[in-house]
């Protein structure tokens, strides 16, 4: 199934100059949200996963839904402050200042396979900044999975010791 046609681009948003990949089309038609969520299980190897990762916020459309089938856990890296329980943190470079992420210390142990899964790579700094904090903790990144690479924003390079895999490319 092509999913192009699903993706709506929105100019000037969050600021001007920029075009949002918009994904809520693809989210509220039935047919394409379940091909899509297939598609990408289909994008994971043959490894076993312990856990997926999801990132806030996009990342927890299709994270836990993956995790189901996989037989894994699903886990959680929130924007700072978000998580209630103990963190270790991780700041990453935004167009505009820093951001921090955060994760729970008990959510990984040592020597688990996680997959990593967001909606959109982009300058890739948000997926570098998830599998840092996935190494402190000892897990190990098997994959970093997408539903959209922004190809010419080279967020691939910044992620390049990993597996990656997405389901459309522009
Ligand atoms: P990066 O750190 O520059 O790779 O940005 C990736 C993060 O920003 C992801 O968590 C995305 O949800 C979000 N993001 C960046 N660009 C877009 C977009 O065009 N559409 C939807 N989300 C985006």
């Amino acid at each position: 199934m092509d999913f192009a046609p699903y993706i709506r681009d929105i100019e000037d948003f969050p600021t001007p100059g920029v075009v949002f990949k918009d994904i809520t089309p693809l989210l509220k038609d039935p047919s394409a949200f379940q091909k899509a969520a297939d598609a990408l299980l289909g994008l994971v190897g043959n490894t076993k996963i312990d856990k997926v990762v999801g990132v806030d916020s996009r990342g927890f459309i299709f994270a836990p839904m993956l995790a189901e089938k996989l037989g894994a856990g699903f886990v959680t890296v929130r924007k700072s402050r978000k998580l209630p329980y103990k963190t270790i943190s991780q700041s990453y470079d935004l167009e505009y200042g820093t951001g921090t992420l955060e994760i729970h210390t008990d959510a990984i142990e040592k020597g688990e396979k996680v997959l990593v899964h967001d909606d959109v790579l982009a300058t890739g700094g948000t997926a570098q900044a998830v599998c840092k904090l996935v190494e402190k903790l000892g897990g190990e990144v098997v994959q970093c999975n997408f539903l959209i690479e922004l190809t010419f924003l080279n967020g691939a390079e910044k992620i390049k010791g990993y597996r990656k895999e997405a389901l459309l490319q522009f």
